[in-house]
């Protein structure tokens, strides 16, 4: 079949116009589903990057906080350590002093009359003054001549022994083995009674303490020497207090995380224990001034370009700083990355499954809701369109059905009237001819007002069973069709049979004919197709012809309308083709191609016909 237009695609009136009107009130393109998607995109992604960092900024600090913790906790485990240290001393000078005072006692402790005149010197102050001292004789020896018992003590117990009498001004040794630093033993230095130690003795007290003994701190103790309820003098052993071998060793094994360890500064500022900085003077920077009289506390500061934290407690016996340190960001650099890796992964895959949610179930929605009302509002403007022609020609044929009324009845009249004086007129009657071509003009008008009247509805359909294709045929003949047009007729049909009114149809296939042999003046094919279901029959009419313009498809079916030469057409075939249609309850749909550029030019007349109008 050659189907000049667009059949299928039929384009309806009005179309392009309506398409404007709708795009102006909401905007109907591609890129709808992206706008709707995109603020939630964003809303989203801002949400879950937020998230995401207060998550990371919130495990770094947390990570942080347990940082100092750790070496919080790390100077507590060194100050315990230090203290188990000391009571272990003092329980070893504890049980080094009962050990003493039991060998001491074992011998007599003989007091001779005799005694002899010393220099002694004050072990605090220096001073030095003459003293008187009693010979005193233990175990057989002359204390103050012999260093056997301290020596022998010394040797069983370690550390330092000393036997001390007491003079007017305090406790002088006099028998030691505490050795000065010219390697001298320490004899008639004494210890002064206003000392702890001094005051301790003389209420006959037992002395535990820490002194430094010539350069060493020690873990003392110190037992009254009683004779006739009488404190004549006083015992002493004692203990290297701390073994800093021994502990700067399990020290510098410790360390904490990768970049922190433990060290040890004295109270002058002195550093005890560190891994690479012992013996250095640590007294006047920046962390030792922060951490100068406090007992505890932790800090950051910067050293060699690095953030470090520093935790600190003070271990009163032994007036030391015990501190940690660490550099933070060495610490940290693992845990933030992963933080941020494990946090991007996270937040990544919630972006995706929740754009995917919402895509699926909100946008989606939302879009299908658009075109769905895009739809229906097009559907509505043709409706409205449609509704709008056929009232439009519903109302003219109101008018033409009135104006057609009023002269069918002056016309009757006429026709009557002219042809009794036709008939009376003798054959060569020169007023004859004329007669003649009043008759005809005047059945002319008839036929108009006749038409017009189908247009208008005012005819009854008097229909009869026909076969189509049979029909269609017969009706063809009546239409002069020059050489150069080819008439076509296509079938597809089960059943030949509608009931139609045969005078009023044949109107209908004549004039669409006629109409589209005019279209093709340089010839062509006009093509009729017949299809038909059980309802309805389906008829085409398609030309190869100029085609209309998009301007004229408005006003195809308004009664005058016509391109056609005065004389040649009257305007009233469409209408008459329009109004006769509908009076069998049918449909009638014009399509159209002007353009060359877009395909065959041509029309096509779309009819559809009930097999039997009620
Ligand atoms: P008329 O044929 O007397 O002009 P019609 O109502 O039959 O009146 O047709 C109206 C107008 O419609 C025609 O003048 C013509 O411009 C256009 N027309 C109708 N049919 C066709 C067709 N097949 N091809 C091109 N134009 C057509
Ligand atoms: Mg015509």
């Amino acid at each position: 079949m050659t189907a000049p237009g667009k059949a299928g695609t039929f384009p309806r009136p009005h179309e392009g116009k309506l398409e404007q009107k709708g795009s102006m009130k909401i905007r109907f393109r591609l890129p709808l589903k992206l706008r709707l998607f995109l603020p939630l995109t964003l809303i989203i992604v801002t949400v879950i990057t937020l998230v995401t960092l207060w998550f990371v900024r919130s495990s770094i600090s947390t990570f942080n906080q347990q940082l100092e913790t750790t070496l919080q906790l790390e100077v507590k485990t060194i100050s315990k350590m230090f203290e188990r240290e000391r009571v272990l001393k003092l329980e070893n000078v504890e049980s080094n002093l009962r050990v003493a005072n039991n060998q001491f006692y074992d011998s007599p402790l003989q007091i001779l009359e005799e005694s002899v005149t010393a220099e002694v010197e004050n072990q605090d102050t220096g001073e030095k003054h003459m003293a008187t001292l009693n010979q005193w004789v233990h175990d057989g020896h002359l204390l103050h001549e012999s260093h056997a018992f301290v020596d022998g003590l010394a040797d069983l117990i370690g550390g330092t022994v000393t036997i001390f009498q007491q003079v007017d001004s305090g406790f002088v040794r006099i028998s030691t083995n505490v050795r000065l630093t010219d390697g001298k033993r320490a004899t008639n230095t004494y210890i002064p009674n206003d000392s702890p130690v001094g005051e301790s003795i003389i209420k006959g007290e037992t002395y535990f303490g820490r002194a430094v003994v010539v350069d060493e701190w020690y873990m003392t103790a110190y037992d009254p020497i009683i004779m006739d309820e009488e404190v004549i003098g006083m015992l002493y052993v004692g203990d290297r207090e701390k073994d800093m071998e021994e502990l700067n060793r399990i020290l510098q094994e410790l360390r904490i995380g990768e970049s922190g360890y433990p060290f040890v500064v004295d109270k002058t500022g002195q550093i005890l224990i560190h891994p690479s900085m012992e013996g250095e003077d640590w007294s006047d920077t920046d962390p030792f001034d922060q951490m100068l009289n406090q007992t505890e506390g932790t800090f950051h500061y910067q050293k060699n370009g690095q953030q470090r934290t520093l935790a600190f407690s003070y271990f009163e016996p032994f007036e030391l700083y015990i501190a940690a340190s660490i550099i933070k960001d060495a610490e940290n650099r693992d845990i933030v990355r992963g933080a941020i890796r494990g946090a991007s992964v996270v937040a990544l895959l919630a972006i995706i499954f929740l754009l995917a949610f919402i895509y699926r179930f909100t946008t989606d929605r939302i879009y299908s809701y658009f075109t769905a009302l895009k739809e229906s509002e097009e559907k509505l403007a043709s409706a409205q369109s449609a509704l709008k022609q056929s009232q439009k020609l519903a109302s003219m044929g109101q008018i033409a059905a009135g104006i057609a009324h009023e002269l069918n009845n002056p016309l009757g009249v006429i026709t009557m009237y002219s042809n009794i004086v036709l008939d009376e007129l003798e054959k060569d009657d020169p007023k004859r001819e004329d007669m003649q071509l009043i008759v005809q003009q005047v059945d002319r008008c008839k036929n108009i007002v006749g038409g017009l009247l189908n247009f208008a509805r005012k005819n009854k359909v008097k229909a009869d069973e026909v076969d189509i294709i049979d029909f269609l045929e017969k009706s063809l003949k009546s239409v002069v069709v020059p050489e150069k047009v080819a008439t076509n007729i296509e079938e597809d049909l089960a059943d030949r049979r509608v009931m139609v009114d045969t005078e009023q149809m044949v109107q209908v296939f004549t004039n669409l004919a006629k109409n589209a042999v005019d279209a093709m003046p340089d010839g062509g094919t006009l093509t009729i197709s017949v299809k038909g279901d059980e309802e309805n029959v389906y008829i085409e009419f398609s030309d190869e012809g100029t085609g209309i313009p998009e301007e004229h498809m408005e006003k195809l079916f308004t009664p005058f309308f016509t391109t056609k030469k005065a004389g040649k057409g009257t305007g009233l075939g469409l209408s008459l083709v329009y109004g006769i249609v509908k009076m069998h309850q049918g449909k009638i749909q014009a399509a159209s191609n002007t353009d060359p550029e877009k395909g065959p030019t041509g029309t096509t007349f779309k009819i559809k016909l009930p097999r039997e109008p009620k």
